[in-house]
């Protein structure tokens, strides 16, 4: 807070090009020696020179802006007391809607404790120190993310905590506030629900997502040995990184079609592996590949790791290269029999049963990824003017708002309910009961975000079209929320499955 005190008197002579002055928010800044740096341009900063420019600035620019030019400021007005409340590292947002129901002071849940609350702001404290600077920078510069962020991930135990609940997180006191045994799937829901706050899509991706959804198969479905232990802590200690390596440019929602094939070496030692996977999230810096097979009389899941005959080449997707996005060739790869996961020939089982608790992952991020655009959109419609009047003054723009609030609060209640199932069940249970009801939230959050995504770019107009300022988070979702839609399974095949699943407990009902 800055504390020279000046009367709007003085402000008023500050008022040429040379010497120029204006307030926002009832703080003073002297922009004499800014006029020629601003991106804007001269003209626009000699219009507001000497007066009050809230209105003009906040029109045209995101709060962090004046974050980063706080040395600009020089003093605030006589008796008056800055408005705009901007909230610390790690605290809630004010703004209605912008946090989940259970988050918000004036409202109770049956779900949550103590411990998920601490662990709540322990997450987001870290993101917002750790992660988010860099992932801003990640997702403009395409470049991986860097060892130093994977290490301190891994020394406070997040890489671990992504895998869900079990047994790898026992004995752990997870950021000093939930014990590893007491850790549940809405604590997980919480974690991935604070990570997207970065708001860097790719980099979501970039960030070990391939770890996250390929080292729970081998958790479940590898013999314990020296092996999986090896491979267990290389990779949650973020000494190696892995992928989960199923779709081929044949098979994708048809995963019975895939082609890669693994066959038994003479000697019965051996796989030899032949084939190619395409669109595999951080194949490109992976040193394990969790790969999908077919063998004599089924499908296989192989752990094979990086070596001569496995060759990664970066696609380029509509998010940034940050994620590491790769086409793989296995050239005639020798893989020990011991790298199996599950059974041979009963590889099937392994490939869907891992896919729940990606799909619940998918559905955590896209939902927290929608509030945060119904908060962009809730802030600016409170400040940009149009035809004289706050964009929230129109009642269209209300029904807009209303909508995209609505699907938002049902997704995130139907999420909890089933992260509160998830608490309940066995992995076989989950298996049996929560794949169906977890495709349709995720078809149907997609959808959601289809909507959300739609009217953001409509409420922002040419700036959600524009990848800086105002209105460059809901570019970046209108760009990217279909990697949800499609990724882990597309919404049709998704919503097809849920109906599927329900029709096996159908009785002979008639109408
Ligand atoms: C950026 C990116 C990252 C990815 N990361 C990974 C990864 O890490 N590991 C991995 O194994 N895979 C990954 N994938 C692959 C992803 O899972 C597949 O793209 C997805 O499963 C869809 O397969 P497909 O693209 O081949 O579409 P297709 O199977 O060719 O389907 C095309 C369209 O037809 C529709 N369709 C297909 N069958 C039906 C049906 N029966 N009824 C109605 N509609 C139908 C689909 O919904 C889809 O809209 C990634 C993909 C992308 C783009």
């Amino acid at each position: 807070m800055p504390h020279k005190t000046l009367t709007r008197e003085e402000v008023a002579k500050h008022n040429t090009g040379d010497d120029l002055w204006c307030i926002i928010d009832h703080k003073v800044y002297d922009l004499t020696d800014f006029v020629d740096g601003h991106p804007g341009g001269a003209v626009v900063l000699e219009q507001v020179a000497g007066k009050d420019a809230t209105s003009a600035f906040y029109n045209l620019h995101r709060q962090e802006v004046l974050t980063k030019y706080e040395k600009l400021c020089i003093g605030i007005i006589e008796g008056e007391k800055p408005e705009v409340v901007t909230p610390g590292i790690g605290e809630l947002s004010p703004v209605p809607y912008a946090e989940p129901l259970w988050l918000r002071p004036q409202f109770k849940s049956p779900y949550f404790n103590e411990s998920h609350r601490a662990l709540q702001r322990k997450v987001r404290e870290f993101v917002e120190t750790y992660v988010k600077p860099e992932a801003q920078e990640k997702e403009r510069d395409g470049t991986y993310i860097s060892q130093e962020l994977i290490d301190r991930m891994a020394k406070n135990d997040l890489l671990a905590m992504r895998l869900g609940p079990g047994k790898h997180l026992h004995g752990k006191n997870l950021l000093g506030v939930v014990k590893g045994e007491q850790f549940d799937y809405l604590h997980d829901m919480i974690q991935a629900q604070e990570f997207v706050r970065a708001n860097a899509r790719g980099f979501q991706d970039g960030n070990m997502a391939g770890m996250m959804i390929s080292l729970t198969a081998v958790l479940q479905w590898m013999p314990e040995s020296p092996l999986k232990t090896k491979v267990v802590n290389e990779v949650l200690s973020g000494q190696k990184k892995m992928c989960l390596a199923i779709t081929e440019a044949f098979a994708g929602s048809d995963v019975a079609g895939l082609r890669t094939t693994a066959e038994k070496t003479p000697d019965g030692k051996h796989y030899i592996v032949r084939g190619t996977k395409k669109w595999i999230t951080n194949g490109m810096f992976s040193d394990y590949f969790v790969t999908g097979c077919r063998t004599p009389k089924g499908f296989s899941v192989l752990l094979i790791p990086r070596q001569e005959g496995v060759d990664t080449k970066l696609i380029k997707t509509s998010y940034s290269t940050t994620a590491g996005t790769a086409f793989i060739e296995f050239s005639n790869v020798k893989v020990p029999v011991g790298n199996l996961l599950g059974e041979e020939d009963k590889g099937f089982i392994v490939i869907l049963s891992n896919f729940n608790h990606e799909r619940f992952m998918m559905c955590c991020g896209v939902i927290r990824q929608s509030r945060t655009i119904v908060e962009e959109c809730l802030k600016w419609c409170n400040q940009r003017i149009v035809f004289g009047k706050k964009l929230i003054e129109q009642p269209a723009i209300r029904q807009k708002l209303a909508k995209m609030i609505s699907h938002v609060e049902a997704n995130q209640a139907w999420l909890e309910s089933i992260a509160y199932q998830m608490n309940n069940m066995t992995y076989a249970q989950q298996s049996k009961h929560l794949g169906g009801p977890i495709g349709l939230l995720k078809s149907f959050a997609t959808r959601s975000a289809h909507e959300i995504a739609d009217e953001a770019v409509n409420i922002f107009g040419g700036r959600g079209l524009t990848q800086s300022g105002m209105g460059k988070v809901v570019e970046q979702f209108h760009r990217t929320y279909k990697f949800d839609a499609i990724l882990g399974g597309t919404e049709e095949i998704l919503a097809d499955l849920g109906v599927r699943q329900a029709m096996k407990e159908m009785p002979k009902c008639m109408l």
